[in-house]
């Protein structure tokens, strides 16, 4: 935190080569281009769908990657993400979309600590933006991470329910070199990162909702 995990790993592997740095900056300009945080982070979806879709017509990688509709066991982490990212998700919010409140306040308070967020009761932990049939209510508007993970290995050890973040079993991610390329430089050149709840609520902060929930907690 806050730059992803798998997304910072691919910049370490590259990050001595001078036709990758010139790639990163040569994005960061075509980025800058869009000055509204939430076009911007449209614009990055797009270059990350249009690099993954391209992963994905290799009919091997298809078949390889165990991630299906419905599962939703990487709901259950913590998510990086960017204000632009939260800004997004926070206008869903106000525009009606319902979400539990309480939940979004216990994950904030975790900051950006794994060892905290794991603490969290499991039922706690799933995402705000989660229905009750595991899938997500944001599909078009979810966070880069949450496009760019795509797991080999067994789904079952994306399971986190262990309360110890060292705990957590490891998993086989598909290596998504260019889309998390143009993830790094979402991340590096974004005013402010941090993870979804505590970004989604510090946007949120003025939204009458948030209000209320403050005060009641403040009665506590
Ligand atoms: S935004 Fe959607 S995909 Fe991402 S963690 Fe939340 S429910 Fe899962």
């Amino acid at each position: 935190m806050p730059i992803p995990a798998v997304v910072a790993r691919t910049f370490e592997m590259f990050k001595e080569d001078a036709s990758f740095r010139k790639l990163l900056k040569q994005m960061a300009r075509k980025m800058a281009k869009f000055t509204e945080p939430q076009k911007r982070a449209r614009f990055i979806y797009k270059k990350v769908d249009e690099e993954l879709a391209k992963q994905f017509q290799d009919p091997m990688v298809s078949q390889l990657v165990q991630c299906k509709k419905g599962c939703s066991a990487c709901c259950h982490t913590q998510v990086s993400v960017t204000i632009e990212e939260a800004e997004l998700l926070a206008t869903k919010v106000k525009d009606g979309l319902p979400i539990d409140w309480t939940k979004l306040f216990v994950q904030a308070s975790a900051g950006v600590s794994s060892a905290q967020f794991f603490r969290i009761p499991y039922e706690m932990r799933g995402c705000i933006f989660l229905d009750d049939e595991g899938q997500c209510r944001v599909y078009e508007d979810r966070p880069v991470v949450c496009r760019t993970n795509h797991v080999l290995s067994d789904p079952k050890q994306c399971e986190v329910k262990d309360s110890n973040s060292e705990n957590q079993p490891k998993v086989q991610l598909l290596n998504t070199y260019a889309a998390d390329t143009w993830a790094y430089t979402f991340f590096q050149n974004s005013p402010v990162t941090g993870t979804l709840p505590q970004l989604v609520k510090s946007v949120l902060s003025e939204f009458p909702m948030t209000k209320k929930v403050s005060d009641q907690d403040r009665d506590v």
